[in-house]
């Protein structure tokens, strides 16, 4: 136990919890993060980790990446997440969600759940059957926007905000962007740049996706293997973490790298290898705010998408504040949010 106080990941939790259903076949982590700001949020990630090691890694750092994310977007909320430990294509995902979901209730609001990896809007209102504290539900936007549009609005605001600070101008017209996944958000953000003039290559592991994209619009579709060394202004990574890392980094020619994949630097002293090839990196929990802040109004009253619209809006001024300080002061720019979420936690303790 000593040993998982003293984690890097650890990092001063308030509570993590380890639930089980065995008539669910649910194994699950419930991990709550910081509450100063507001009840924790974040969403429910299913994943068939490799063991329990793994899924506790991994719960500690989404949380914590919550609580950084939630305070620099300037929500009245804290950071948490959950993980069932699972198969997400498995027959019985419907009552392990649901196990979960009773877990998550007996926190009497405390800790407020949502989708993740595995876990989708439909998928959260299974939750809500079971627990009054699960946002992000398909049925709150019957014409079938979910939160994921709000992600992608939110990058497509923070790129930007990079065209502002990298051009001096956010037209978007022929800036050069290279998007890396063409998922929910990835494809959603590529339509936004290409309908206002941005020149966007693109590439997926999964070629319907891509096929899908290049019918709708006149970009560019490269091998996955070689997008993020495009030689254009800004990479976005859209698809998976730890992408900046020992390999990638030596090898981008983009001036900036702004994406919404969560947990983008291998290593945290991967942001100073960026800041020292002089490569303005957005960091991710900045950029992909935009999913929480629209989702989350359900949170404090009901949904309301033109309240959120506003928020994300405001991703725009954040991303622009952040690479500023970062180039004045001369840190890294994940070091400047981090220490902008931290220094907004303590002024309300
Ligand atoms: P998604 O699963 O819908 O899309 C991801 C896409 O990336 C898929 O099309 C997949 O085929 C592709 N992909 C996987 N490996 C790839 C590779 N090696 N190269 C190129 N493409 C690859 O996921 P999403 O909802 O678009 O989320 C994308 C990222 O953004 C994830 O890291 C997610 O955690 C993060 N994120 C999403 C949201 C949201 O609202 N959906 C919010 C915050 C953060």
């Amino acid at each position: 136990m000593s040993d998982l106080f003293s984690q890097v990941n650890f990092d001063d939790h308030e509570q993590v919890i380890f639930v089980t259903d065995a008539g669910a076949d649910l194994r699950g982590i419930i991990a709550i993060h910081n509450t100063v700001l507001g009840p924790a949020a974040g969403g429910c990630r299913m994943q068939p980790y490799e063991g329990v090691d793994d899924a506790l890694n991994d719960v500690l750092r989404l949380s914590r990446g919550m609580t950084l994310k939630n305070a620099v977007a300037g929500l009245p909320l804290g950071g948490g997440k959950c993980v069932i430990i699972a198969d997400p294509d498995a027959p019985n995902k419907k009552a392990q969600l649901q196990a979960m979901a009773r877990h998550v209730q007996r926190l009497g609001g405390r800790y407020w759940t949502a989708i993740d990896v595995g876990v989708s809007s439909e998928d959260a209102d299974v939750m809500a059957e079971e627990c009054d504290y699960i946002f992000a539900r398909a049925s709150e936007y019957p014409d079938g926007f979910n939160p994921s549009h709000f992600t992608a609005i939110g990058g497509f605001n923070g790129i930007r905000a990079v065209a502002k600070y990298l051009r001096g101008s956010d037209d978007l017209r022929g800036l050069r962007v290279a998007v890396q996944g063409v998922g929910a958000t990835g494809a959603e953000m590529t339509s936004r740049l290409v309908k206002h003039g941005a020149v966007v290559t693109i590439a997926d592991v999964n070629e319907r996706a891509v096929a899908q994209i290049v019918d709708r619009h006149s970009v560019f579709a490269v091998d996955p293997n070689h997008i993020h060394a495009q030689d254009v202004d800004v990479f976005a990574p859209c698809a998976l973490g730890a992408v900046l890392n020992d390999t990638t980094i030596p090898e981008l020619k983009a001036r900036a790298v702004c994406g919404l994949a969560n947990n983008q630097l291998a290593r945290p002293d991967h942001g100073q290898q960026l800041f020292d090839r002089n490569i303005a990196y957005v960091p991710d929990f900045v950029v992909n705010a935009g999913g929480m802040m629209g989702a989350s109004t359900l949170i404090f009253s009901r949904p309301d998408r033109e309240k959120a619209l506003d928020n994300i809006e405001g991703i725009f001024t954040t991303v622009i504040k952040i690479l500023e300080r970062s180039r004045d002061e001369g840190k890294p720019s994940a070091v400047i949010a981090e220490e902008m979420a931290l220094s907004r936690i303590r002024s309300s303790v």
